[in-house]
């Protein structure tokens, strides 16, 4: 595989060495002339010297490729080849570089560049799977205008931009190679159109295999949505006569915005109710919104290097987010992205992958494609809206895209859009794009004669080659509550600049009950002297939904540890507030089963690890049950109502009203399933007739240790369609008993379905490993070395994959000496294995080296 010798020493880039291109590209012809293991690729590309670069050397990226020919201005360009790229003598004139390659799609189980997936021809190319293709400066800065040119016998072959006829396809937008598309196969589509708000139509299709038309439609109208709602909100406009979708099986990542052919994972795009959970529905909606927002966000503007990656990622995850909030429900969607961030990016921020949202340095892009450049880089953009207003905003945003249009840009490029329209200096800003960590605030009251101040002291830990942080500039919304619950001020943004900093309020009656960092306004770490009676009662009275959430969690979370450490029994007033929230006929009934989700064990052994305690993750997992053992007794008289109230009628729709009623029915079945021994959640699982409620019903008697019968059941009938299959791999490890997921993920690696080469497969078992906290750290060290064995196995086919999967380990530190030593050892063994790839190398070695 690539950067297979274990001699060379991995490669370094850093941001501070950047140059401009030696050569410009104007236009790229491309022929393919395609078959399964010989696949020729015709190239000709017209250069023209940059006048910008400082160096000449003509230098074309280009991996795993066979060289036919190579000839500049039609004579041998007497190329020098490498593992890496080829160079050339080039004038210093505009010239033509044509070239022909052969490379074989058929072996490519890295699926990076041209691939094979299930007999279908497909690329992925973002960051750096250009280079497979062909020879080419494959770097974002580069971008040229693409003709394609298909030969071959699949009835289906389609590239970027407008259809010529013949399998031969021109994009008119010039574009970054990472962005080219080709595949080619036996497909059908699930079409339609779209008007656009100038009045142009454009061709809109879903392309699938045979058996999955069915499995369109609501993909069609989550794009229909988003290209009306990226229209209304940003004005922004879809740029060509067509748009194309295609579903493949065998994809690394979720989805790719490739200009006018976005590829998807088909996890991520077919759904029906009969196969899809309401979060499946909801996932695949953000993803194609995301994919489709792309177009102006990264394909019109992109990244000048990857550095920038956060420019591109961060901005367009942001307005994803402000879709599904505006589709749905703002308050849910937001404790959800809260929820997914503190499990990921804070984990990360807190341990030795640490990196700034904008890193400094990388061997391998593909390892940063992280929750910290992808959701705290969505979380900068939050904050520089709160700081600077809605109406600047956007007016900045309208400058970015009238000024960048056509071009590679840098996160300089996108601030200093923001400072000419508000006038502002945004250097301390920009501090959160080269300082990784996640900062602790921490916050003290003082309350006299009407006046209330708080005073916010932060503080950012060192992460790895950052010892030393500056204070960052930090929205914190705080709005402040009386004694009867009502809002005595309403919410203010109190911008914290200094290591310290006070913020007085005025002309107060009584000292108030504060409510901060409202909407989660910062991702910080909030640390606050509250008692349990003052979390109680902003769960019952807060009207920031978020904080109302948000007090629920850190009562959860406090008489959790509790348990833990001190061997306290459930919290009655933790049980009173539960049994109010569920009585609460005002709140939204997905509010309810959010604040009835109890924190994962892995924020628990963080919070423990945080406050000196070495977390034992058996013992959570026992805390856990023994919890919900306890809310399920506390709420026995109310689960029946509940459940029978929550039931929606009539055909499904997977509107976030009706899954919203199906998750708070769900919460009830899952209690109820403690104390009736499975009767009704076996019920629902035979009768159900959508995937919601039949998988709910799955997982509610597998967490309940009665669920063996009802897998076996849902095995069966669903063994030909291979996402619910994946759906049950995962339950199996993740509802594992305790310490039994080593075991039952072993077992399944053996059954006839497991594919290691299909990274959804892949996934779903060792991904559900990973994230069973207990099973994962069973005290043997099983977990660990079978992960490590797989790690390895797979870094053979798919280094991508097998790197993004090792962060298993990155809270390897937290453990005891016994854990921490085999943990050691899996990963040793890993770095030690033969032939590993640079991605993974890198891994593994910032995990240990930290
Ligand atoms: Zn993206």
């Amino acid at each position: 595989m690539k950067d297979a010798s274990p001699a060379a020493a991995p490669l370094e880039i850093f941001l501070s060495d950047y140059t401009p291109p030696a050569y410009l590209v104007d236009t790229v012809e491309l022929v393919f002339k395609l078959h399964p293991t010989a696949t020729r690729v015709l190239s000709k590309i017209a250069f023209r010297p940059n006048p910008e670069a400082t160096d000449r050397t003509f230098y074309l990226h280009g991996e795993q490729l066979k060289l036919i020919s190579a000839t500049i201005d039609g004579k041998d360009a007497n190329a020098k080849i490498t593992d890496l790229g080829l160079t050339a003598q080039a004038p210093d004139a505009p010239f033509v570089f044509e070239a022909e390659v052969e490379i074989s799609p058929q072996t490519n189980t890295a699926l990076e560049g041209l691939y094979m997936s299930n007999g279908m021809y497909c690329t992925q190319c973002e960051a750096e799977g250009f280079r497979k293709i062909t020879y080419y400066p494959d770097r974002p800065d580069v971008m040229g205008v693409f003709t394609v040119t298909i030969e071959g016998s699949e009835p289906v072959k389609l590239s970027n931009g407008n259809d010529l006829g013949g399998g031969k396809w021109h994009d008119p937008w010039p574009k970054p190679a990472y962005l080219f598309a080709l595949v080619a196969g036996d497909l059908v589509n699930h079409p339609d159109t779209f008007n656009t708000m100038s009045g142009k139509q454009v061709e809109l299709n879903i392309w699938v295999r045979k058996g999955d038309l069915n499995k369109c439609a609501f993909g069609m109208d989550a794009l229909k949505r988003s290209m009306k709602w990226d229209e209304e909100v940003y004005g922004r406009e879809y740029d060509l006569d067509l748009f194309n979708i295609v579903a493949v099986d065998d994809f690394n990542m979720g989805a790719m915005e490739n200009k006018g052919l976005n590829i998807f994972n088909s996890s991520a795009v077919l759904a029906s109710p009969e196969t899809s959970t309401d979060a499946n529905f909801e996932r695949i909606e953000a993803i194609i919104a995301h994919e489709y927002f792309h177009n102006w966000t990264g394909n019109r503007i992109t990244c000048r290097d990857w550095f920038q990656l956060c420019l591109k990622e961060g901005l367009t995850v942001y307005r994803d987010s402000q879709f599904t909030a505006d589709e749905r429900s703002p308050a849910v969607k937001r404790i959800e992205d809260v929820i997914a961030l503190r499990a990921r990016q804070f984990r990360e921020d807190n341990g030795p992958l640490a990196h700034p949202v904008r890193p400094e340095s990388f061997v391998e892009i593909n390892n940063f494609y992280t929750a910290t450049v992808y959701e705290k880089g969505a979380e900068v953009i939050g904050m520089l809206k709160t700081l600077i207003g809605d109406e600047a905003y956007y007016k900045g945003c309208d400058l970015y895209f009238t000024r960048h249009d056509g071009q590679a840009c840098t996160i300089e490029d996108w601030l200093a859009c923001f400072e000419e329209v508000t006038g502002r200096d945004l250097t301390q800003f920009k501090l959160w794009y080269s300082q990784a960590g996640t900062p602790r605030v921490a916050v003290k009251e003082a309350w006299s004669e009407g006046t209330y101040t708080l005073t916010f002291t932060q503080d950012t830990p060192p992460t790895p080659g950052q010892d030393v942080k500056d204070p960052k500039v930090i929205p914190i919304a705080v709005g402040l509550l009386n004694d009867a619950g009502e809002e005595v001020h309403a919410t203010r943004i109190c911008e914290m600049t200094d290591v310290v900093h006070a913020f007085r309020f005025t002309g107060l009656d009584a000292k108030p009950v504060p409510s901060i960092n409202r909407g989660f306004s910062a991702p910080i770490i909030l640390e606050q002297d509250q008692d349990n009676a003052t979390r109680a009662f902003l769960l019952a009275h807060d009207t920031d939904p978020f904080n109302k959430w948000e007090a629920g969690r850190a009562l959860a979370r406090d008489v959790m540890i509790r348990m833990v450490t001190e061997d306290a029994t459930p919290d009655q007033a933790y049980l009173d507030a539960l049994l109010a929230v569920a009585r609460d006929d005002t709140l939204d009934p997905a509010f309810k089963a959010l604040a009835f989700s109890t924190p994962s064990a892995d924020d628990i052994a963080q919070a423990l690890f945080d406050g000196g305690v070495t977390p034992d993750p058996t013992k959570i997992y026992n805390t856990t049950q023994t919890l919900r053992q306890s809310v399920a007794h506390a709420m026995q008289d109310t689960l029946p109502r509940i459940y029978a109230e929550m039931q929606v009628d009539g055909p499904f729709s997977p509107d976030a009203e009706a899954a919203g009623k199906r998750a708070w029915g769900n919460v009830a079945l899952s209690l109820l399933t403690r104390l009736d021994g499975g009767a009704q959640a076996r019920t629902q699982f035979e009768s159900a007739d959508n995937m919601t409620q039949q998988l709910s019903a799955l997982g509610a008697l597998l967490r309940a240790e009665v669920g063996e019968e009802a897998s076996n059941a849902f095995c069966e009938q669903w063994k030909d369609d291979r996402l619910v299959i994946d759906k049950w791999f995962a339950m199996q490890v993740s509802y594992a008993k305790l310490d039994a997921a080593p075991a039952t993920a072993k077992a399944l690696t053996n059954h006839p379905d497991f594919d290691m080469t299909n990274p959804n497969r892949f996934r779903a078992v060792f991904g559900a490993l990973a994230g069973n906290t207990a099973g994962f750290h069973s005290p043997d060290g099983s977990g660990y070395a079978l992960l490590a064995d797989w790690l390895i196995k797979l870094d053979a086919k798919n280094p991508q994959t097998a790197a993004r999967m090792s962060t298993a380990f990155e809270t390897w530190k937290r453990y005891d000496a016994d854990r921490q030593a085999m943990m050691r050892e899996a990963l040793e063994r890993m770095k030690a294995a033969s032939n590993l790839s640079g991605d993974l190398l890198e891994m593994v070695t910032r995990i240990l080296n930290a």
